[in-house]
């Protein structure tokens, strides 16, 4: 007898609300462009919005609604309940399993979680950026670590879960600062995280300051390198990884919103690769012949010969001919090399 393993899948409905009454100024922020998006979608309008998603969608899958692209708890409380109710009548309804919402940690006190509450909000993902207070004050942030503290434990404490997301590369960020900000999300509890380069879209402050030359973004190949000692650090802490890179969209892809900074399409598999790199060469030692098997999972084949074949470019350029073998059966990272 043959028994067939369901898999169930995990969407989000997005729902974005961009720019709602935020009164911040972070440098690097374009909201409208940033999502390609200008029209706030109306409580009344939810409903609409999710049957339609959920039409498209088959069964065996975890649904959740998304409201993200801005600060959720910071709208006027009112609003937030029409939202909500509107949300929440798919829950009562078991047609979705919860809500998540994206917010900015000063936006976080007892009032708003006890009514995300009431309301089936499941995920409360975090804005932190960065844990460095001197990195937050000259990204015009207008919060400080201590909030990012303060918000997450009273998250975790109402039985929330707990979403951080970070920013590499904002000003005065470093290495060093990035990978503690990483450090720190662990410590914190945070369930999932994102991890984004940051870019300099056009229209922001920041792009002043990078055309008044007071800002430079990073290069390409560090965002890479530092994305990839991140993620490892939230990997090996089991925190789901949510997001590598800006979503490509249209705007960011024509170039008309981006004045600069690492924005690729395809920046997550650069990741991967740098990744699959580190493990290739480091489990070539015992290898001897020029002609080599290399297995992995079948899901890392791609990331393990490497973005446009880098990976196995790189052996060739060493003298070394590789054929990659995909094996459902291996872990993750497993790697294993044989002779040819
Ligand atoms: S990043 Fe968030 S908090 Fe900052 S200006 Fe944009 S919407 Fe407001």
């Amino acid at each position: 007898m043959v028994f067939m393993q369901s898999t169930l899948r995990y969407s989000n409905i997005p729902i974005f609300i961009p720019e709602l009454a935020c009164p911040h100024q972070c440098v690097f922020c374009d909201q409208s462009k940033i999502i390609g998006l200008n029209l706030i979608p109306k409580p009344n309008e939810i409903s609409k919005i999710v049957e339609t998603n959920l039409a498209t969608m088959d069964d065996n899958r975890i649904i959740d609604i998304a409201f993200f692209g801005g600060s959720f708890t910071g709208i006027p409380f009112e609003l937030q309940e029409e939202y909500l109710k509107e949300a929440y009548t798919f829950i009562k309804t078991n047609r979705i399993s919860g809500i998540r919402l994206s917010t900015r940690p000063d936006y976080i006190d007892v009032k708003r979680l006890e009514l995300l509450k009431k309301y089936g909000v499941t995920t409360i993902e975090l804005g932190a950026q960065s844990t460095n207070d001197s990195v937050l004050i000259k990204s015009g942030r207008g919060h400080s670590f201590k909030d990012i503290q303060n918000a997450s434990k009273l998250i975790l404490d109402y039985g929330f879960k707990l979403g951080l997301q970070m920013m590499i590369g904002l000003p005065e960020d470093t290495f060093e600062t990035a990978t503690q900000t990483a450090n720190d999300i662990v410590e914190l509890g945070a369930n999932s995280t994102r991890i984004y380069p940051t870019l300099v879209i056009k229209g922001t402050a920041l792009e002043k300051l990078y055309n008044n030359g007071i800002y430079q973004p990073l290069s390409l190949e560090d965002a890479v390198s530092w994305s990839k000692e991140i993620l490892r650090t939230f990997e090996k802490n089991n925190i789901t990884i949510l997001r590598v890179g800006l979503h490509p969209s249209e705007e960011l892809v024509d170039g008309k919103s981006l004045i600069a900074g690492p924005f690729h399409p395809s920046f997550k598999e650069m990741v991967m690769t740098e990744i699959w790199n580190e493990i290739i060469f480091e489990n070539l030692n015992g290898a001897k012949s020029k002609n080599l098997i290399i297995k992995v999972n079948n899901k890392q084949l791609n990331y393990a010969v490497g973005y446009k074949g880098r990976n196995k470019n790189q052996l060739l350029a060493k003298g070394i001919k590789v054929k990659f073998v995909g094996d459902p059966s291996f872990g993750k990272y497993q790697i294993d090399v044989s002779n040819n």
